[in-house]
């Protein structure tokens, strides 16, 4: 008998953990390549592979044993991604889309030409420059990214016209670039899935509400967004998707402003905190269809299985485990779905999530905060 492929995650977080659930489901081979046998999916998987995620001979040698390679973060060197290429590893999605979810100055410079809109922005080298940007942009704050290595808010400083911090960004020695303060009404996703032949599936568009960088909620669909600025954001993602050649999940994170404008704040090619709702809230979840998109198989409905779904982030707080809290919390509310990383607790990590799906969406959001809440131990009853 044949044997099914094998699909070989780089990097070992919850991402990788919750692909290989998927995995399981549809009975195909999933290995991953983490930085430690305590990572959150090296805790899961079969027969993990420990090593150096940033290293050519590690990535060669993981990839020799996997049919594909895909990733659960953006952190693996364009330039290995090449060799790893020329030496014919399928990697899914390629350097050349993957390059723009790793650097947001080349991010920045593909969308503009693409003519999709975004927050003015320029790519500076001085704290001079910043001040030259604010002028022209019409003044303090704005916001200072290192172009590499962020994530959750980490890279990321809004300055204000006191200018402090305007320094800190130019100390890691990348690229950074500056963009204009957007004040906007509030932050979409546009999750979208394509395959090497060209088929594309897009979920709905989802509001997702961030608190300090950190993500902290999802509603599905985005509540009030008309019909035509959701059709709107679907496209963006779904030319951005085909335009970079992009091979699995594409998420375009977007800012809805007052005036009804979406702008794309960043992009990223892997399943995406915002694509969490959909383990329980969609036919199929982001990571049955990244799997399927990375195999090239056909592709999985995006459809919501319920009127709302609402996702919450469980962070890390003053409990040392979430199963302390699993008793009160499935007591309360069978409805519930939980989903823990198996990560060690330190304040402000995303060590879960919890999902719950129906027809009454501010009950839906109580009910969701309250057991993050309670799982993470800021709340007692
Ligand atoms: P990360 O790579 O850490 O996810 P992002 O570029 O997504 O960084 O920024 C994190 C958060 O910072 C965003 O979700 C948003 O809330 C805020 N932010 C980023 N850029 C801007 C901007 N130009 N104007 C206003 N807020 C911003």
């Amino acid at each position: 008998m044949a044997q099914p492929p094998v699909v070989g995650m780089v990097g070992g977080g919850q991402l990788a953990r919750m692909t290989g659930q998927a995995a399981v489901a549809l009975g195909i081979g999933f290995r991953v390549l983490a930085g430690s046998a305590e990572e959150s999916a090296a805790l899961t998987v079969h027969d993990p592979v420990i090593g150096d995620e940033r290293g050519y001979a590690d990535l060669a040698a993981f990839a020799a044993g996997c049919s594909v390679l895909t990733f659960d973060h953006e952190h693996v060197p364009t330039e290995h991604l090449r060799a790893l290429v020329a030496d014919g590893v399928a990697v899914r999605p390629g350097p050349e889309a993957l390059v723009h979810a790793q650097d947001k100055g080349e991010m920045r410079a593909r969308l503009d030409a693409l003519g999709v809109a975004a927050p003015r922005h320029a790519v500076v080298e001085s704290p001079a420059a910043v001040a030259a940007f604010t002028d022209e942009v019409g003044g303090w704050p704005v916001v200072l990214k290192t172009a590499r290595g962020g994530y959750d808010g980490k890279g990321v400083w809004v300055v204000g016209e006191d200018r402090v911090g305007v320094d800190e960004p130019f100390r890691a020695g990348v690229p950074v670039l500056v963009e204009e303060y957007v004040d906007f009404a509030r932050e979409l996703a546009a999750l979208v899935v394509r395959s090497p032949s060209g088929q594309a599936v897009a979920y709905p568009v989802v509001q997702s509400v961030q608190r300090d960088g950190v993500c902290v909620e999802v509603v599905a669909p985005a509540p009030g967004l008309p019909a035509d600025r959701a059709i709107e954001a679907q496209r963006i993602a779904l030319r951005v998707a085909g335009e970079l050649n992009v091979v699995g999940v594409l998420a375009v994170e977007l800012f809805e402003t007052r005036d009804g404008r979406l702008l794309v704040n960043e992009l990223a090619m892997r399943p995406h905190n915002t694509g969490h709702w959909s383990i329980d809230g969609a036919v199929t979840s982001q990571f049955e269809n990244h799997l399927r998109a990375v195999l090239d198989l056909p592709l999985g409905s995006p459809a919501a299985r319920a009127p709302w779904t609402v996702m919450v982030n469980v962070l890390g707080g003053d409990v040392p485990d979430l199963y302390a809290g699993y008793r009160h919390c499935m007591a309360r509310d069978p409805g519930l779905r939980v989903h823990a990383y198996g990560k060690a607790i330190r304040p402000g990590r995303k060590v879960g999530h919890v999902n719950v799906s129906g027809n009454d969406l501010e009950h839906l959001r109580a009910r969701a905060w309250h057991a993050a809440d309670y799982l993470s131990g800021a709340i007692d009853e």
